[in-house]
């Protein structure tokens, strides 16, 4: 049976929350946070039920928690994991958790929200709806948002992460919200990242429990949402308990009507980092890949022309490529912005008529590369067929020879 037990230290100007587990190949997994929010930080076991659940299910087994975690935590996670083991039986095993104390933190209610930051479009939209209380059904008191250092930008990367840090700052000063850098070494040990980043950020949600009911962070759309995918609407509701509500955030909006959300807010358009294509400088846009391409020409839809954050302004001919769009799961980014910019008529008739043909210049090309994998895994089960095949007519003649040996056999 696997152990999982915890230690908290004080480093430098720090409070770290560290793991120490049994798993093969994962000892430790550790969280920094600055010291200024040590009395906001829970010491119960369940931010690192979250943090570890991948690990496990690829791990298997049992596994005990020598600490207090809340049924309605352990609960769910067990729903979780069934449905992960169901999409990915062979990466993600059945496992059980058990704790030597299960107990739940029963609090009143708040509607304090704390969310995640990155900078780009999608923490952007979630934090500036909630703040300026552009929901109204929904309306929360979100004072405090997280960026991780780990998550896009590799802990060994501080150097980038302190510059996208204080570019994302400024956004969030704008807003009179905290922002807190929490660091982590999650990814130092193997894993599938698009399948963990949900539960390493509710994770760390988890850590302000104490002082905080809520948790957003921005979730794909509903209209294009993939699965098996780290944050979906299907395992999402399974990462909250009755101590912490997780929100997936924004399922009714697209992108574009998230730019639309963001698009007059001043200190966003300077500040706004999306890109990660941009090695030498992971705290800026590089202005010219896919993702910059997108991010401008939403905004340019939406009539915003100059986007300071952007070395490089919006111009038709960056989508006039064949190349740029290369994955169905983008395509449908470049619709949305199509959709919504002849429903609005937002765009000019030649740059719709541009778009239009370069989505079914990229659609052609998706197909081509989608068939020719399907024709090569056809290809390779055709083998894998034969020789099956073939052991087996081997074999039928193997006992028709043998048969027939005994027979001779009797005769002479
Ligand atoms: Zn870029």
């Amino acid at each position: 049976m696997n152990q999982i037990s915890f230690k908290t230290y004080v480093q430098d100007d720090y409070i770290v929350k560290e793991a120490l587990t049994t798993i093969k190949n994962v000892p430790n997994v550790y969280f920094k946070f600055p010291k200024k929010v040590e009395d906001d930080l829970t010491d119960r076991a369940d931010p690192f039920v979250y943090a570890l659940v991948f690990y496990m299910m690829q791990e298997g087994g049992t596994f005990e928690i020598n600490g207090n975690v809340s049924k309605s935590v352990m609960d769910n996670i067990t729903m979780f994991c069934r449905i992960w083991h169901i999409w990915e039986p062979q990466r993600y095993k059945e496992v059980e958790i058990i704790a030597n104390e299960i107990k739940d933190d029963y609090r009143p209610e708040n509607r304090k929200m704390i969310t995640a930051f990155s900078g780009g479009i999608d923490a952007a939209y979630t934090a500036y709806k909630y703040k300026k209380n552009l929901d109204k059904r929904f309306q929360y008191d979100l004072d405090r948002s997280v960026m991780i250092l780990g998550a896009d930008i590799s802990i060994t990367n501080k150097k980038a992460f302190d510059l996208a840090f204080s570019k994302a700052k400024k956004m969030t000063d704008d807003l009179g919200i905290e922002l807190i850098p929490v660091e982590t070494n999650f990814r130092q040990y193997e894993s599938n990242w698009v399948h963990c980043f949900g539960t390493v950020i509710v994770a760390i949600f988890n850590f302000f429990s104490k002082k905080y009911f809520y948790g957003a962070a921005a979730d794909d759309s509903v209209k294009h949402y993939h699965i098996p995918w780290g944050m979906n609407p299907i395992t999402d509701r399974y990462l909250s308990s009755d101590t912490f509500r997780f929100i997936a955030d924004g399922y009714e909006h697209s992108r574009i009507e998230r730019t639309n959300v963001v698009k007059n807010w001043k200190a966003c358009l300077e500040n706004l980092r999306v890109c990660w294509r941009n090695k030498e400088d992971l705290s800026s846009n590089c202005g010219h890949c896919e993702k910059c391409i997108r991010t401008k020409l939403d905004f340019f839809v939406l009539g915003v022309k100059n986007l300071p954050s952007m070395p490089k302004q919006f111009s038709p001919d960056e989508i006039a490529d064949k190349n740029l769009v290369d994955r169905r799961a983008l395509l449908d980014f470049y619709e949305e912005s199509y959709d919504y910019g002849k429903e609005n008529s937002s765009m000019s008739t030649d740059m719709l008529k541009l778009l239009k043909e370069q989505i079914n210049i990229w659609d052609k090309r998706i197909c081509k590369k989608e068939n020719s994998l399907i024709i090569k895994l056809l290809k390779k089960q055709k083998n894998i067929w034969r020789e099956r095949i073939n052991k087996k007519q081997n074999y039928l003649i193997f006992r028709l020879l043998k048969k027939q040996i005994n027979f001779w056999r009797k005769r002479i």
